[in-house]
């Protein structure tokens, strides 16, 4: 046996992390980078206009919080690189977009460094020159704050500071391998952690083979690295037994629509994130990525048609997986059950129109709460599916399934799924696709579990890391058997998998969060005056002739978007309230003006009226039935008028 394994241990994640460094061997940093700024959050187009760009150097400071600055650079590469693959290497700090040609083609650093690398050419002949650009953002994931969530104050020196920006090129050899050695290390790591593997034989035989590894694996002689490699090989072919967690896993950006950035953030936080998953998804066939949320479509499809065109291929290689059924994520306490219903014909409509297909489940995984009404709203938008897995942020008490049956209060049933891991922004590590195993609650009727990966919140979405630990994660002990698959895959499995599922009756209460309720009372207060307001324009138009509909639709449009589940609820920004007091101001003038004109009163609700109303300067007594006109009555003897 091994006398001392943490020693063999550290001595292999030490080798593993030098491995690394040669992924990225030959590096040239760009020395003619151009720069212009600050500017606003200007199109691409309008950028190609400015002037006054200046050099750029290693270590250059940029701001203040929400400024933008155009980067330009042509970079000759050099000769011996002839034949390889040419990556940028950029750091920034910040979240910045890579432009190519006119193409926003990946986005970069979301927060420190993240995503730092991008394929500038695939192949390249050597001697050739690269242009590209950079647009870079003075924000973060989580906005102008730290990755806590929550501003600092100021700071001597401005976090977006230019850190690095490369040419490099890329070792596929040197990627693999280290790939190979990352995952498995990373496994013994874990299993040694929790020492509770039922197998000590595949415990012991990892540590003392990737030991050998180790042994046989000299960085400097790459003739040693096939053999290293090879060690490698025969654990992975190492598989599960006949019975364990089948875990299907998808890649996913969770994008706040609004939070601690403002809507005109969010826009971009969309480019860069489906341009990176346009680009990952054509490099990893197996990748599968859902995107929720028509309205955050929409917004590409006016803004970026090129990069539109690049989804629509995605989806209809069934690889972009449109999920969710709604406009946006709203929230599910404050909306009418009118507005709920519209959240989903406004989605369903837009997926369906876009790419001949309606969703089969409701997607809201971060919202706060879930109103015993839904069921019965998603059955009738032709849903029969739910993810989320808010509720285990439950501060008492804790959900006692990840799998059952929720019933509606009219005993409308959904299947609904939270997935273990308890996040819908998993970071793709070794110890994360374990705690679903660990967390599942329903082991003795499932064993189907969903999985969620990819920096979110902000958006971001999977790194290559991520896609490359699941791609070696498929079937190795120690591990839930993993694949990637679309939602309605998942979903098929589950409902396959248990029949006998637990029923969970009426709402679903979140223990957290609550005081959102009590904030920012005009948002809350603009929301019901506008429901009501396009119910009686709706009402009093349906009969008329001319009705106008694309105007309508556009009102709605407008009050989906801010029932989102950070601006409704009050847990945004200020700016993002500055923004919605804006939206509200213009929907309420312009649907006064699709109110008829006339002095016929009319009961615009459901219920028989018979109350005192002013009317042409005079204190009237009126009766009106459900949805009818109102006329002059006697008033009973206890009114006086
Ligand atoms: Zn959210």
């Amino acid at each position: 046996m091994l006398r001392h394994p943490d020693y063999t241990r550290d001595r292999i994640q030490q080798l593993v992390r030098r491995l690394r460094g040669k992924i990225y061997a030959a590096r040239l940093p760009v020395a003619d980078l151009q720069v212009a700024g600050p500017v606003g959050r200007i199109s691409f187009a309008e950028a190609q206009r400015l002037t006054g760009f200046r050099p750029a150097r290693r270590g250059d400071q940029f701001g203040p919080a929400w400024a933008t600055f155009w980067f330009r650079a042509a970079v000759t590469v050099p000769a011996g690189w002839a034949g390889s693959r040419v990556d940028l290497l950029w750091d920034s700090q910040s979240e910045a977009t890579l432009w190519v040609n006119g193409r926003s083609v990946q986005g970069l650093n979301m927060t420190q460094g993240d995503r730092p690398d991008a394929m500038l050419l695939e192949r390249c002949a050597g001697g050739e020159q690269v242009e590209f650009q950079i647009e870079m953002a003075c924000n973060r994931t989580f906005g102008v704050s730290t990755g806590s969530g929550y501003p600092t104050g100021e700071e001597p020196v401005s976090p977006y500071h230019l850190r690095r920006c490369e040419l490099a090129s890329f070792d596929p050899v040197a990627w693999d391998l280290y790939w190979d050695a990352q995952v498995l290390t990373e496994l013994e790591a874990e299993l040694a952690r929790e020492d509770a593997t039922s197998d000590k034989s595949w415990q012991g035989w990892l540590l003392a083979r990737l030991n050998d590894f180790a042994n046989t694996l000299d960085l400097e002689r790459r003739e040693t690295w096939a053999a290293a490699r090879e060690i490698l090989r025969d654990l992975y072919a190492h598989r599960n037994g006949g019975r364990c967690v089948e875990l299907s896993a998808i890649g996913h950006a969770h994008i706040d629509t609004a939070w601690l950035w403002p809507l005109a953030e969010t826009h971009r936080k969309c480019e860069r994130t489906f341009s990176t998953a346009t680009a990952y998804l054509r490099d990893y066939p197996e990748y599968r990525f859902a995107s929720s949320q028509a309205y955050q479509y929409a917004v590409i499809q006016q803004r970026n048609p090129d990069l539109y065109a690049r989804i629509q291929e995605c989806v209809a290689r069934g690889q972009f997986i449109p999920v969710g059924g709604t406009w946006i994520e709203p929230d599910c306490n404050i909306p009418s059950g009118e507005s709920l219903g519209r959240q989903f014909l406004f989605g369903q409509r837009f997926f369906e129109k876009e790419f001949g297909k309606r969703c089969r489940e409701f997607w809201n995984p971060d919202v706060f709460g879930y109103n015993g009404q839904l069921p019965q709203i998603m059955r009738q938008a032709g849903i029969t599916r739910f993810l989320t897995q808010k509720l285990s942020w439950n501060r008492f008490n804790k959900p006692h399934h990840h799998t059952f049956t929720w019933r509606g209060i009219d005993g409308s049933e959904v299947l609904t799924h939270f997935p273990p891991a308890d996040t819908y922004n998993g970071d793709g590590s070794i110890r994360e696709l374990r705690l679903n195993v660990k967390n599942y609650k329903d082991h003795d009727r499932s064993r189907e579990c969903y999985y969620l990966f990819g920096h979110g919140d902000g958006g971001g979405g999977p790194t290559k890391g991520m896609l490359e630990v699941l791609r070696r994660a498929a079937d190795l002990p120690g591990l839930p058997r993993t694949a990637q698959r679309t939602a309605e895959e998942f979903f098929d499995r589950l409902e396959r998998d248990v029949t006998d599922r637990p029923v969970i009756w009426g709402e679903l209460y979140f223990e957290y969060h609550r005081g959102t309720y009590t904030s920012q009372a005009a948002v809350k207060r603009h929301n019901r005056r506008a429901e009501q307001l396009l119910h009686d324009i709706e009402f009093l138009r349906a009969t008329m002739p001319n009705y106008p509909r694309d105007e309508i639709n556009a009102l709605w449009r407008t009050l989906l978007l801010n029932q989102f589940h950070d601006i409704l609820p009050g847990s945004s920004i200020g700016e993002v309230y500055a923004d919605s007091a804006r939206q509200f101001a213009e929907l309420f003038a312009a649907g006064e003006k699709l109110l008829p004109a006339g002095s016929q009163l009319v009961n615009t609700t459901g219920f028989a009226r018979a109350e005192v109303v002013e009317h042409a300067g005079t204190l009237q007594f009126v009766r009106a039935p459900p949805y009818g006109p109102a006329v002059v009555a006697e008033p009973p003897a206890a009114v006086r008028l």
